[in-house]
């Protein structure tokens, strides 16, 4: 389960409400055992103390290096496509490990957010990445970054990149990725990929003339949500061989 604040042995508290949820649903008893994380890395064994009607009290015992993380940063940023399918792009591309989602407000992005609206989209994703990586056995939670605009994001990108690779994909005559991946196995990649109906040219360029290379996940067109799952795929095997 994770907990936001960092952890450490013999720290006793009350689990925040989500988790003590869960500890509620698996009928946990005190004296119970149950691992937490707090995102810094590995996992920590905790015991039940104390189970109420709805608050839980843990204590922390002791930590584990359970790291099962990609030793590598994978971020995506995409043009959102409707909210049922960002949902379940989130949880798809936590399981494959990604870093962080960028989700982007392109010219043709199908989903409209702004103000109260974007901020409280933002938050049901972060949550759906820590139920997700709770499920897989994550011990890093993805964040799932503020909805921006293509351009002010493309503008704030930093130069030079931090980044061993920076893509944006391409349905027209790109390069494969793998051409494109050097096969560093560390440090932080980035993929930019469309939405619905695509990026236009003129993001495209903007995008390549911020350093982004173009690169082609194959010859079949893949929808918004699928394309940067297919890309944390490919990195992954592309990275690690
Ligand atoms: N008609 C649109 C076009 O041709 O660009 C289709 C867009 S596609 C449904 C959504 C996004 O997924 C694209 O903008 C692109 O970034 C990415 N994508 C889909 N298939 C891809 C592929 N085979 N290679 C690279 N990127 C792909």
């Amino acid at each position: 389960l994770y907990v936001e604040s960092p952890l450490s042995a013999g720290l006793e508290f009350a689990l925040p409400e989500d988790a003590a949820r869960h500890v509620q649903v698996r009928r946990l008893q005190p004296g119970d055992d149950l691992r937490l994380f707090d995102g810094a890395g590995g996992e920590w064994l905790a015991k039940v103390t104390r189970m109420g009607k709805r608050d839980v009290d843990v204590r922390v015992d002791a930590h584990e290096a359970a790291d099962r993380e990609l030793p590598f940063d994978l971020e995506v940023a995409l043009g959102m496509p409707t909210n049922e399918r960002m949902d379940a792009l989130i949880e798809k591309a936590t399981e494959l490990g990604v870093a962080a989602i960028q989700p982007l407000q392109t010219e043709r992005s199908v989903l409209r957010l702004d103000g109260d609206r974007a901020a409280r989209r933002v938050a049901h994703w972060q949550a759906v990445a820590v139920g997700a990586s709770e499920q897989s056995g994550r011990t890093r939670v993805p964040v799932v970054a503020p909805v921006r605009s293509l351009g002010t994001w493309l503008a704030a990108q930093p130069d030079p990149a931090p980044h061993a690779g920076r893509f944006v994909m391409s349905t027209g005559s790109a390069p494969p990725l793998a051409r494109a991946v050097s096969g560093v196995p560390a440090g932080r990649w980035l993929a930019l990929s469309g939405p619905e109906g695509g990026l236009t040219a003129d993001e495209e360029a903007a995008a390549a003339a911020r350093g982004f290379t173009r690169v082609s996940l194959g010859g079949l067109i893949l929808r918004a949500d699928t394309a940067p799952l297919a890309w944390l795929a490919q990195m992954a095997v592309l990275l690690s061989s």
